[in-house]
């Protein structure tokens, strides 16, 4: 389980986190939704431990995220960003296999994992020689949940994992990574300014504005009880998305 408690983040003079109290459950989809700027990144590598808050605290499984136990704890968390974040100069599998070759994992263990993670995220295994670049956006996000899965994490981030491909493609790997949730039961976490995707996806919707939860809930009870204008606003502004795809 994540809990975060009244975390506070500060660039220079913006407000990024302003009290947020939150948790994500385990076996569960967390979607974290909001405008353009509204700290979903930012509550993202809160967690990853990537960027420290300046007030409030992270816990996870009952341990404070802190410098001591930060590198143990990454372990256990699986992250992909938008873009893929892969290192140009590996090739899928470097990319995928990077750290259980770093942990010394014997290469029977490796080949067995990266098959099953194969299978499960539908990459073709002759592309895993493939370079970044050779691939098309699709297979990339693909690669980037390969290689977030690698270590078997309690936690998944993804942060916009589809927000860059292409409507079909979307749809697609959207499919895809429902099937991968539901199969694998982990604490996942994800993050996309799409309402549509976020019902898709959500156990939990938590919707924000300017650092602050404006509502944390089931999607049908967002829907038909939103607390604010805002909530109500964002709701309607995005609605015709939704009458489409479901
Ligand atoms: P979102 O992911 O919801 O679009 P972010 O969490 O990336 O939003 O950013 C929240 C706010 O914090 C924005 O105003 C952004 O410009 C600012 N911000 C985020 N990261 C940094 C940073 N490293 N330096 C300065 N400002 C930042
Ligand atoms: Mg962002």
């Amino acid at each position: 389980m994540i809990i975060l408690e009244k975390i506070h983040k500060k660039f220079n003079d913006v407000k990024a986190l302003n009290g947020i109290t939150l948790t994500c459950e385990d076996a569960k989809t967390t979607v974290i939704i909001g405008p353009s700027g509204c700290g979903k990144s930012t509550l993202l590598r809160i967690i990853t431990g990537l960027i420290k808050p300046d007030a409030g605290q992270v816990k996870i499984y009952n341990q404070l995220l802190t410098g001591k136990i930060l590198y143990d704890i990454r372990r256990k968390m699986g992250y992909v960003i938008q873009d893929g974040g892969l290192f140009p100069h590996l090739t899928a599998l470097e990319n995928i296999t990077l750290m259980a070759k770093y942990l010394k994992w014997e290469d029977v263990k490796i080949n067995k994992r990266v098959k099953y993670l194969s299978d499960l995220t539908h990459y073709p295994e002759q592309f895993l020689g493939k370079y970044p670049v050779e691939l098309s956006g699709g297979q990339a996000q693909r690669v980037s949940i390969m290689r977030a899965l690698m270590l078997d994490p309690d936690i998944l981030l993804l942060d916009e994992p589809l927000g860059s491909l292409d409507p079909l493609i979307r749809f697609e790997l959207q499919k895809d990574l429902k099937n991968i949730f539901s199969e694998l039961k982990k604490n996942v976490v994800l993050v996309t300014h799409d309402l549509n995707e976020a019902v898709y996806f959500a156990d939990k919707i938590v919707l924000i504005k300017d650092g602050q939860i404006e509502q944390e809930d089931e999607p049908g009870k967002l829907f038909a009880n939103p607390k604010t204008s805002f909530v109500e606003k964002f709701i309607n502004a995005q609605r015709s998305h939704i009458n489409i795809v479901s």
